[in-house]
């Protein structure tokens, strides 16, 4: 392998001793030396590639330790209905009539990241989709992941009629006088599409069974996406035996985008057990770090569990996956076995409850447990005072403040300028992270720090602007925090001699630009084990 020079750079290390240098110099997949370009020229050794960057900031690559690998893939490969890019009923139509028109006729057309909330004309039903195709069978996810539409071919494909009954946990919405819409709420969604794992009420279930042909290549196919926005490690906080045999898949052949940690979910904590396993469990491309369980459910689905309830009426009241008890004793029973637990928690009510098995587990956990928070939505200030008693790690994903901000303001009132209170947790010495909950939001992770910086909701309204991070603070949660929640900051997250040689080089400076331009940055050349895999044309 030649070395690696990058020269004429605004390297921002993560590392406190060297905090920025002109220039870093890369061999055999390690970071060799950070520091003045003669000497970097040296340790690049003979032969080195060498790249001029410009005055372009150089950071570690980003890690983003939570983000659903396979079910990102899935959605790049699947019509995008994000807002505003999909903004009414008709432009739904559009989207799914041109996806129809490329897709051979029987062959299912799957749409993510639906934001009906926003269309002006009201919610699509089976009759919207209709008009865009009758020949295949369309299920239209909704952003929030619980809730779908489908067509009328899809519920003939179902063999679903007018006169199906709702299964436990679910729904077929009905009109007025009793007719199917085509939307389909939670358990109702699996008996469209068929669901490759049973999950128990562990959590939401989206892992569809899909051909593992189709899988694999959409996953190699998501390279382009993760390399070009800077991103070198991820950790997929949802797998089942559907994602790691993909993932094992891609690694065997040569095709893992980027290095892969995953969290089984907690359904299944027994076999696990069983057969001797928890985390950190693999090497650095393909590893388990931890084990994922839900407390409450989602803001924008109305399930996040509060102590008063929310919506614009008080309609919202929640809902647990859990009775508290349960949630300590599987939790606890995780810690025992050596998993790092990490819980999704949105509601301050769910917060007392995962708290409680936090404490419980650190009771039975090794000396560095480093517990995680999913999400993280609404710790009280009690609450976050008590995270430094377990050196809790919130894992924050302020994306959605962008995105669904208005949503918020408007559900939760005051109580939305507190969602994610990052500063609080920074000057309280924790170490928060920022992640993306891609497929769930973007990928990129400048879009994040951009948000956890400027903390505006999409429609330009301040959303707790007072818990707002420094630029340099965002970089770190996406860097070597990320690293550090992942328990691999001895090696990954910062640039300095011995470390694995994933960096990045963004296509500007970004310490001299004004924080509105934050998020239209893009990586301009990714390095990952020492390899250049992205370069801007
Ligand atoms: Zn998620």
């Amino acid at each position: 392998m030649t070395g690696l020079l990058i020269h004429n750079a605004r390297v921002l290390t993560m590392d406190d001793t060297n905090p920025t240098a002109p220039a870093v110099a890369v061999r055999e997949g390690r970071v060799r030396l950070v520091g003045g370009v003669e000497a970097a020229r040296a340790a690049a050794g003979p032969g080195a590639v060498e790249v001029d960057a410009g005055g372009r900031t150089v950071l570690p690559g980003f890690i983003d330790p939570h983000n659903h690998l396979l079910s990102t893939a899935e959605s790049l490969a699947a019509v995008d209905a994000r807002y505003p890019r999909v903004g009414s009923a008709a432009d739904l139509v559009a989207a799914i009539a041109a996806e129809a028109e490329r897709t051979p006729a029987g062959q299912w057309i799957r749409a993510f990241s639906m934001d009906d909330a926003k269309y002006p004309g009201g919610r699509p039903t089976r009759r919207h989709l209709d008009e865009a195709t009758t020949e295949h069978p369309v299920i239209v996810y909704h952003v929030s992941g619980h809730q779908a539409v489908v067509n009328s071919a899809a519920l003939a494909w179902s063999g679903i009629g007018e006169d199906v009954p709702d299964p436990a946990g679910g729904s077929f919405v009905r009109d007025e006088g009793g007719r199917l819409t085509g939307m389909v709420t939670d358990a109702a969604m699996e008996l469209l599409l068929p669901l490759a794992v049973d999950i128990g009420c562990h959590g939401p279930n989206f892992h569809t069974a899909l051909p593992t042909e189709h899988l694999l290549g959409w996953l190699s196919d998501a390279a382009g996406p993760y390399l070009s926005a800077g991103v070198t490690t991820v950790c997929d906080p949802q797998v089942s035996a559907r994602e790691l045999r993909v993932y094992r898949a891609a690694r065997a052949a040569g095709t893992l985008p980027l290095r892969t940690f995953g969290m089984p979910l907690s359904h299944q904590l027994d076999s696990l057990t069983h057969a001797g396993l928890a985390s950190p469990f693999g090497d650095d491309w393909l590893r388990l770090t931890g084990m994922k369980f839900y407390s409450d459910g989602t803001l924008l689905g109305g399930t996040a569990k509060f102590s008063v309830p929310y919506g614009e009426h008080g309609q919202f009241p929640g809902s647990l996956y859990h009775h508290p008890d349960q949630l300590v004793d599987l939790v606890t029973r995780a810690a025992k076995e050596g998993w790092q637990v990490a819980i999704h928690t949105q509601g301050d009510a769910a917060m007392e409850h995962t708290l409680d098995a936090i404490a419980s587990a650190a009771r039975v956990s090794g000396p560095d447990p480093r517990p995680r928070i999913e999400h993280c939505g609404y710790p009280t200030v009690e609450q976050a005072k008590r995270f430094t008693d377990h050196g809790v790690i919130p894992v924050n994903q302020p994306n959605f403040l962008h995105d669904s901000g208005g949503d918020f303001l408007r559900r939760l009132g005051d109580r939305a300028h507190r969602l994610q209170p990052m500063r609080e947790e920074i000057d309280l010495g924790l170490r928060p992270v920022l992640s993306s909950d891609s497929f769930v939001s973007s990928l990129r992770p400048m879009d994040t720090v951009a948000n956890a910086v400027c903390r505006t909701t999409r429609e330009g309204a301040d959303i707790g602007r007072e818990q707002g991070v420094t630029l340099h603070e965002a970089l770190r949660a996406h860097t070597l925090d990320a690293a550090h929640a992942l328990g691999v900051e001895d090696r990954l997250g910062a640039l300095r001699p011995g470390y694995l040689a994933d960096l990045v080089v963004l296509d500007a400076d970004v310490e001299s630009l004004p924080q509105d331009r934050l998020r239209e940055v893009n990586a301009w050349l990714t390095v990952l084990d020492g390899e250049v895999v992205h370069q801007a044309g």
